[in-house]
């Protein structure tokens, strides 16, 4: 029986490389049902809601969606639905795993990095109070109970797959109460995972050591907006925002999306790198333990990325969207 997954087409690229992305997975004959449900800006525009209830019902009868970006406006107009999604669906853990690709040439030929971001929380929920026209103040959460979840899931990570060690980013040296707490809990939660190398860092030091030495991270573990950040700094270590996928997983549900916003510079241009997406769906496959489909589309997008020819422009190719899926396909 086909396993049922919601699709949001999206914003801007997002219907491209939504395309994209169903017509290799139909091509190799995975075996899902996609359910479209519409969210974002065009949503927004259709219904005057940008997270229809139609769509949240959808995703919690499913329990499983692929999102491409939905655009959100910047500096007015409606709270972003991502930030609604996350917050409804408690999907707490925002995990971005970065790898270098063979052939696509970056600063460091050996990046292998996963970040989780604490998605429910911190500086992102929200709370803005504007006193006059030129004061606003901005409220941030950090609890226990959010903290412990993240940082557990990331030591877990670890321990799954093997990986050595956990780094801990904070600002604990100013924020000493919020951030600070966060770090307490980090190193209680530690203590449950002896094989797990746990240690933490400053947040701009974490910047600064991403860029000199990547290689001495595996698994990286922070707040909300410090992952945002620190998360799209590492894609820019092996590619840039086409080729970086993630996943906002929580106790009952998961929306797999790409880390990349809608680039409506690019948008309708047939220039959208379908990586990201991809490989957001792939990590889908590997949640929904569909191994073999994994591994089989994961290698025909590794060969596909190494012909310098065939990639989009963004890594420096000549391909389009389309040529780029076509030439996957046949790959595959
Ligand atoms: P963006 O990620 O959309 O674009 C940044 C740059 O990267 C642009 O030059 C764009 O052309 C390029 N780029 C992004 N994805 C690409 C791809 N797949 N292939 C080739 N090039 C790609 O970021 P932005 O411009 O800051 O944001 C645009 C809109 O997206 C905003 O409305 C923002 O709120 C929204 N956004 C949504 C999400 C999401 O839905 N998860 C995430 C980030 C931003």
């Amino acid at each position: 029986m086909n396993q049922n997954v919601v699709l949001i087409t999206g914003d801007g690229i997002g219907p491209e490389i939504t395309s994209s992305v169903c017509t290799i997975f139909k091509e190799a004959g995975v075996p899902i049902s996609w359910i479209e449900a519409p969210a974002g800006l065009r949503a927004y525009e259709d219904t005057g809601n940008p997270l229809p209830e139609e769509t949240l019902n959808l995703i919690k009868e499913h329990k499983i969606a692929l999102k491409a970006p939905l655009t959100t406006p910047v500096g007015k107009g409606f709270r972003s639905a991502n930030v609604t999604l996350r917050q409804t669906l408690d999907l707490y853990a925002n995990v971005r795993p970065v790898k270098s690709l063979p052939g696509v040439q970056t600063a460091y030929p050996d990046v292998d990095i996963v970040t989780f971001r604490e998605n429910t929380q911190g500086l992102y929920i929200g709370h803005e109070r504007v006193i006059d026209p030129d004061n606003v103040e901005l409220i941030g959460l950090i609890t226990r109970k959010a903290s412990e979840r993240i940082i557990r899931a990331a030591c877990e990570y670890a321990t799954k797959y093997n990986l050595k060690k956990v780094t801990l980013g904070h600002k604990a040296n100013i924020l000493k109460e919020s951030t600070g707490l966060f770090l307490k809990i980090g190193y209680e939660v530690a203590k449950e995972y002896p094989k797990v190398e746990f240690s933490d860092m400053i947040i701009d030091n974490m910047a600064m050591q991403l860029v000199m030495r990547p290689q001495q991270f595996d698994v990286i573990v922070t707040t909300n907006l410090f992952g945002d950040i620190m998360s799209d700094l590492a894609s820019g270590l092996v590619g840039g925002l086409g080729v970086t996928p993630g996943a906002n997983i929580g106790e009952n549900y998961a929306v797999f999306e790409a880390v990349h916003g809608s680039a409506p510079d690019i948008a309708g241009q047939n220039k959208a790198n379908p990586t990201a997406l991809l490989f957001s769906a792939l990590m889908m496959l590997r949640h929904l333990d569909m191994n073999e489909h994994y591994e089989r589309i994961h290698a025909a997008a590794l060969k596909t990325l190494a012909d310098t020819e065939v990639r989009t422009a963004d890594l420096g190719g000549k391909g389009t969207t389309a040529s780029f899926t076509e030439a996957l396909c046949r790959n595959l």
